[in-house]
């Protein structure tokens, strides 16, 4: 059982992060891994603990839990953490967030908002190869 992200995927979590600066978006890595007991624990929210459901998966189902999904937000330029996917602080008419999503894919990353039954915005994984 891993313990920390796979090493690829903490690459291509760097590799987003030095490309979405290099076009003035500030990402930040919320979540990594996580254990199959965390995982357990999340699923409970919004079933038997309160708070909106924020995953379908029990510990062991999510890619967070063999270190190869990471969940982002962007981070304004007064250092406040935001999930707006409206926002475009670098001002070029494009959602910074889908900008991010559109640099995510070109590495590899799978984005959670393509999922039919429950879109997970910030979440993006991989199956390094
Ligand atoms: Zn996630």
């Amino acid at each position: 059982v891993p313990s920390a992200l796979h090493p690829i995927v903490k690459q291509n979590a760097d590799a987003l992060k030095a490309a979405a600066a290099n076009k003035g978006i500030s990402v930040v890595i919320t979540e990594g891994f996580r254990s199959f007991k965390e995982q357990d624990e999340l699923y409970k929210q919004g079933r038997t603990k309160k708070g909106n459901i924020v995953t379908y998966a029990r510990g062991g189902e999510s890619y967070h839990n063999y270190g190869l999904a990471i969940d982002f937000a962007l981070q304004k330029k007064d250092g406040s953490i935001i999930w707006d996917m409206e926002y475009d602080g670098n001002q070029n008419g494009k959602s910074d967030w889908l900008e991010v999503v559109e640099i995510a894919k070109k590495l590899g990353f799978k984005w959670g908002g393509d999922w039919k039954r429950f879109k997970d915005y910030p979440h993006l994984e991989m199956i390094p190869h």
